[in-house]
Order: structure tokens, then C-alpha cells, then sequence
């Protein structure tokens, strides 16, 4: 606590809107925020904040805050305020009989990756040791869900590489599928002071973002691709540089498995992957395609940056496997200025996936089928745990469609308005019989729940958070929960009244619980990470106690790097006549994810609505003009949008942000989802699109 003028005093806290995780002073007049200001010493954002950030408390203190638990027992019915108790019974009581009637298998719990590590371990341990079965599952499983499967395969551990700061040595900058100038705007700074320094920049990206051509940054080449191209571009790249000789002889014989390389080569090495012929798949020039794979190969320093444009495809986790291809081949890995980085979406995506929140893993990465990892967890937890992965959250809905998923606990997210296809899910969550919506706001979700118990805000939490660069963070609790209760004590609420006791005094408890069963985590407690300036980056043991900046150094974690083939195979969804374009996603500056927090903040002054950007030639074709409205219809439903004519996008793609309800951009994405993973294929939906008259 820093102490200020009369009754001012601030706290250091963590954002908890994007996995940049940039930390601030929470300036405070008696028990309110009155600012956020950017904190220098903030390893992560070395004192910058975006606008998002500086405006994040406006939504804690806003007048739709729910206080009160209630419950219902048909969503027909009108809301009834209740105490903890009587809510937690209810639910306790609800459960215990749907698991009687339909068996353990038939209830589950996700947590939001908004949620801190403490509330999400937590959260998978209610699952495992009270529920007695394994389905968890997070959001992450609908953004870097790819990342955690695509880097295991390869590099041997599900996270970035590299820090942020790690960027100021790279020569050459490759960002593919990315929007770091609104996603990631603290960190889309620091690339661009590099890029202003001299490093080059290759921007793979169906449209022409603020990162392609900026007043202040310009691509050196932009590898402007037809959206569910990824795979065929990453694999062009590969043919360049195995075929030009510009990989790494030397690095590949020292640091990767011998004959998964030689496998890959000879993968990679057919005709199909020449740049010529991907240039037929992706539109993307061929000469465009040799320039960039000559210059990310002969950087010294050669760096890949990636987000949600390469995940969220029915190929997300093949391209993941392909860049770390790409990395391994140059030899871009191990050492600061390279490397492999997911730009997380949300604030703590690592987070949730470290702390065991997927159905098939425990904390820190292991699976539920390994005999010692689950003796090991059985001893802590003194209980029995199941050795089979449990029910993804799209598996759960189907599911629910037959009768023998009837139960779900929902810390944090809002599955209705974020997951995709929002007619199956609301079909889904009908079909329940009872579902658990804890959240700050009565969200869309809420409107199929039965129980409700209001959650709190960052600003009321004590805990910690992991961002892009592997990064644990303290979040300190700035002011009390404001319904009276934190999170994880109401998952210990609901633990102990199913009958498996659960018992903290505080969330460091917490920690420690987990620094003892994760072997990358055993140096790390708030203790710690307060000796070291506020944050520490996993792994962080007794071979590393100050923490690890740059992974893979002399060796991967796997041992040897594995080169797998990365057959390209398309898209999911594919356009015909009838749904001719294809409709891609992204995000702007001032909103984050489905706007429930940005929306009830300042941050409404810069950007009010959704909007369908498209190009003249479409327009054209249509009769559409600009600001015309314009209906968007997919295989799975149909929305209203206002046009915005640009040339932004290509001719056949069009593209919206998702930051408003009333959008409806998830009423029309459809089920298609990543091979491996489930990931949505938010990317790429064909749609047709009409000009309407105003909804
Ligand atoms: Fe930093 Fe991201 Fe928060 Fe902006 S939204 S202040 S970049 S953590």
C-alpha cells in the first residue's frame, strides 16, 4: 500500500483485460478508485497502459453490478433473492441429485481465463475431488487451446518462448494472425519502437491492419492471404528455406530429433508446398512468399508472433505446429531475440491452462491417464480421481442435447454471447437442469441459469495472474468483494456443502497448495514474487529460482525439438453459391472480447458498434453503400450489421468486430472447430450478405 494525500492511498494491481498483463497503481479515495495509473516498475508494460486499462475500474464500480445470490428453479420464473447459504445448498442439493438420477458424469464446471490462477485451480480441483470426474474446461479452449497442443508436440512445453522485452533483439519481426495495435497495444508499442530501430517486419494477415500500415509502422512484405490459408503459407515459407538451403544444419543435428527432421524435409519438399502452388490457395504472390521466407531465414535474430488468427481454424493447432517448424529450421529458438510467442487474448489464458482447467490434464500440464501424476494428486487431495480426460465444453453441450449432461458450474464466462453458433448453445443450456452463472453481471448466460451468485472483480481479488511471456503477477485486492464473498470462497462454499471439504484462509494458501504439486511452479508464493518486484516467469524451481525468461536454452523441454508434417487440408467452412464470402473476426482498441467490461466503461466514447467492413467490389455487386445496413446470413444463423466499404479486405472477405451483443457476430459462426482441439473456426464463416432496410 502506498500512502498519498488525505485519505488517498493506491495499490499495486495487475490489468485484467489482455494477456499483455500490464501492471498499475489503483489510486483510491477511501474504498473507491479514483484512477489507474501505469506502473513504471511493471515488468511487462515498464510504465505504459492502454486506453482499455486506464478505464478498467469504471466497470466494477458500475450501477449494473449484481450483490445478491439468487436462484430460480425454471428459467420461466422470476428471480428470488436468497442468502450464500440457502444459494449454495440449492445448488449443492440440485447437483447431488442430477448425478443420482443421471450419474457423476453428468454435471461439470468452467472457469473464465479472467479468473485468477488461484480461482481456477480451484475450480478444476471442485470438479475432480467433489464432482468426481474430469469435466473442466476453460475459455481457452475457444482461443489458445492450439498453442497448448501445437507447442507440447514440438518444443515440449504449452507456452511462449520468449518476454516482451525479448522483441528489442530481434532483426526481423513476423506477426501472423494478429492485431497487436488493438489487442495488444502496450506490447504492439515496444514492437514498434524496435521496428522504428531498424528490424524488419512481415505481417501474414487476410486484412490490412494498423500493424500492416500505420503512421507509424510499415510492413516490409504483407502476406495478404484468403482467410484458412495459414497452413499452406507456413508451409511455402518452409519449402523456401529448406529448398534455398537456409536452414540451420547445424542447430537441427545438435537440438532436434534426426529423422523427424528428415521426414519433415521430405514433407515439406513436394510441389504442393512451392510457393507457386500455395499462391493458386492463398492468392498471396509467390515472389511475395520466397522475399519473406528469405528474410525471416537470414535475420540474425528471427522472431514469430501469433494470436487468434492462427488458432481459431480448423487447422489452428496444425499452424502452431508449423511455425515451430519454421522456428526449429532456422534455428530461432533458445536465446533472446527469437522464438515462438503466442499473443494470449485474454489476461490469463496461460494461467487457466497451467492450473490443470482442460479436461485432460492436471496442474502444470500432465495427463489425467498417468498413473503417478494422479497418486501424486490423490495423496494431496485425499480422494480418488478419474483417469479418463473428461468433456470438452462443445462436447458438453452435445451432451446436454442427449440427455446426459444436465448440470454446469460457470465461473466467469458467458458461453451464450462467446462461443460460437449461439443457437446450439442456447439449445444446450435449455436442455440442463440446473446451471450456476457466477459473474459480476447478469450476463447472457444468466438468462438460461437457475442459480446465480455474484462474482467479484479484479479489483476485489487477492491472487495472481500469467501473462503471454509466462509471467505471474500479483493482483491485490484494492477494496472488499462488493457482494461480500471472493470467488474462490464461494467455490470452497460449494466444495464443503458437496461433501468434500475444502479450506483456505487466503489465496497465498492457494498458491502454495499449487508451488506444491507443479514442478514448474515449486520456487513460486506471493512471497516470492513480492522479493522480486511483483512477478516471476515460470519455470521457477530449484533450477531456476529467480524464474525463466527465455525457454528452451541448449535444450528443449521435450529433450530433442520434433519436426512434424503439416498436411493443409482448408478450411472447414466452405463458401458456395449460396454463402459466397467469407467472413473473418478481429478486434479495435478501445473494447475488449464481448464487451461486457469495456461497454460499462469510458471507453464507449471511442467506439459504439460492430460494423461489417467490405469491400468496394462487393459493395458494388450488391447494391451496397456505405453505412448501409446489411444482412449477414450463414449456415448457422443471421444478423444485421452496418456496412463499412474499404479495401482493408479483399475482394470475397468480409469483416466484423464482436464486441457488442447486439451484434449477433456468434449467431452466425458456426460449429466447425480445430482438429486437435475443438477450437472454434471463428476465422472463417461463409456467409452471404444483402443490403436490408434498418432492423
Ligand atoms: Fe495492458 Fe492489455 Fe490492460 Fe491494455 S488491456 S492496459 S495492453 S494489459
Amino acid at each position: 500500500v502506498i500512502m498519498m494525500g488525505q485519505g488517498e492511498h493506491s495499490k499495486i494491481t495487475t490489468c485484467a483485460y489482455c494477456g499483455v498483463g500490464c501492471s498499475f497503481k489503483a489510486e483510491m479515495k477511501g474504498n473507491e478508485v479514483v484512477r489507474m495509473v501505469p506502473n513504471p516498475d511493471g515488468k511487462a508494460n515498464q510504465g505504459h497502459a492502454c486506453v482499455k486499462g486506464r478505464f478498467a475500474w469504471g466497470y466494477a464500480t458500475h450501477k449494473d453490478r449484481m450483490l445478491k445470490p439468487m436462484i430460480r428453479s425454471k428459467i420461466s420464473d422470476p428471480w428470488r433473492e436468497v442468502s450464500w447459504e440457502e444459494a449454495i445448498n440449492y445448488t449443492a442439493s440440485e447437483f447431488k441429485r442430477i448425478q443420482a438420477k443421471y450419474g457423476k458424469d453428468s454435471i461439470g464446471g468452467l472457469v473464465s481465463s479472467r479468473c485468477t490462477n488461484e480461482e481456477g485451480y480451484l475450480v478444476q480441483k471442485l470438479v475432480r475431488a467433489a464432482f468426481g470426474n474430469n469435466n473442466v474446461d476453460t475459455c481457452a479452449r475457444v482461443c489458445h487451446s492450439p498453442t497448448g497442443y501445437g507447442l507440447k508436440v514440438t518444443l515440449g512445453e504449452s507456452a511462449g518462448t520468449q518476454t516482451f522485452e525479448s522483441v528489442m533483439k530481434s532483426d526481423v519481426i513476423v506477426v501472423i494472425g494478429a492485431n497487436p495495435v488493438n489487442a495488444h497495444p502496450v506490447f504492439a508499442s515496444q514492437m514498434k519502437r524496435r521496428i522504428r530501430q531498424g528490424a524488419k517486419l512481415i505481417v501474414v494477415d487476410p486484412r490490412t491492419t494498423e500493424m500492416v500500415k500505420s503512421p507509424h509502422v510499415q510492413a516490409d512484405y504483407h502476406l495478404k492471404l484468403m482467410p484458412g490459408t495459414n497452413v499452406a503459407i507456413v508451409n511455402a515459407l518452409a519449402y523456401v528455406i529448406l529448398s534455398e538451403k537456409l536452414h540451420k544444419p547445424e542447430f537441427i543435428a545438435e537440438r532436434c530429433e534426426a529423422d523427424s527432421f528428415k521426414e519433415w524435409e521430405h514433407f515439406i519438399l513436394q510441389e504442393e508446398n512451392s510457393p507457386e502452388a500455395v499462391e493458386k490457395i492463398s492468392g498471396v504472390p509467390a515472389e511475395d512468399i520466397r522475399a519473406a521466407a528469405r528474410m525471416y531465414a537470414n535475420a540474425k535474430n528471427g522472431s514469430i508472433y501469433y494470436g487468434l488468427g492462427v488458432t481459431e481454424h480448423a487447422q489452428g493447432s496444425t499452424t502452431v505446429i508449423g511455425i515451430a517448424n519454421l522456428a526449429m529450421a532456422t534455428g530461432n529458438v533458445g536465446r533472446e531475440g527469437v522464438g515462438v510467442n503466442p499473443l494470449r487474448g485474454q489476461n490469463n489464458v496461460q494461467g487457466s491452462c497451467d492450473m490443470g482447467s482442460f479436461p485432460h490434464e492436471l496442474p502444470g500440464y500432465r495427463h489425467v491417464s498417468d498413473s503417478t501424476t494422479r497418486a501424486e494428486f490423490e495423496a494431496a487431495w485425499n480422494c480418488v480421481l478419474d483417469p479418463e480426460p473428461g468433456l470438452r465444453i462443445p462436447n458438453m453441450f452435445d451432451a446436454a442435447m442427449d440427455g446426459t449432461f444436465m448440470g454446469l458450474y460457470c465461473q466467469g464466462e458467458d458461453i451464450v454471447q462467446s462461443d460460437p453458433d449461439t443457437q446450439h448453445v442456447t439449445a444446450a443450456l435449455s436442455a440442463m437442469e440446473c446451471i450456476v452463472v457466477q459473474d459480476i453481471f447478469l450476463n447472457e448466460t444468466a438468462k438460461y441459469a437457475h442459480v446465480f451468485l455474484p462474482g467479484s472483480s479484479f479489483l476485489e481479488k487477492d491472487g495472481t495472474f500469467t501473462n503471454a511471456e509466462r509471467r505471474i503477477s500479483r493482483v491485490r485486492k484494492v477494496m472488499p468483494p462488493k457482494a461480500g464473498k471472493g470467488d474462490w470462497e464461494v467455490t470452497c462454499m460449494l466444495s464443503n456443502a458437496l461433501g468434500y471439504p475444502m479450506s483456505y484462509k487466503h489465496p497465498r494458501e492457494i498458491m502454495d497448495e499449487i508451488a506444491s504439486l507443479t514442478p514448474t511452479f515449486t520456487g513460486v508464493s506471493f512471497k516470492r514474487i513480492d522479493e522480486l518486484g511483483g512477478s516471476i516467469q515460470w519455470p521457477c524451481n530449484d533450477a531456476a529460482p529467480e524464474g525463466t525468461p527465455t525457454m528452451h536454452i541448449g535444450e528443449f523441454v521435450r529433450g530433442k525439438g520434433k519436426f512434424i508434417d503439416t498436411k493443409y487440408f482448408g478450411a472447414g467452412e466452405k463458401v458456395t453459391r449460396k454463402f459466397p464470402l467469407i467472413l473473418t473476426t478481429g478486434r479495435i482498441l478501445s473494447q475488449y472480447n464481448v464487451g461486457a467490461q469495456t461497454r460499462r466503461t469510458h471507453n464507449n466514447m471511442w467506439h459504439s458498434e460492430d460494423r461489417l467492413e467490405i469491400h468496394p467490389q462487393d459493395a458494388l455487386d450488391r447494391g451496397i453503400k456505405h453505412n448501409d445496413w446489411v444482412g449477414i446470413e450463414s449456415r448457422a444463423g443471421q444478423t444485421v450489421l452496418r456496412a463499412e466499404i474499404t479495401e482493408n479486405v479483399q475482394p470475397g472477405v468480409v469483416y466484423t468486430t464482436f464486441h457488442f451483443p447486439e451484434s449477433g457476430a456468434n449467431v452466425i459462426t458456426t460449429s466447425s472447430s480445430d482438429w486437435a482441439t475443438n477450437c472454434p473456426e471463428y476465422k472463417v464463416t461463409a456467409v452471404q450478405v444483402m443490403p436490408v432496410t434498418q432492423p
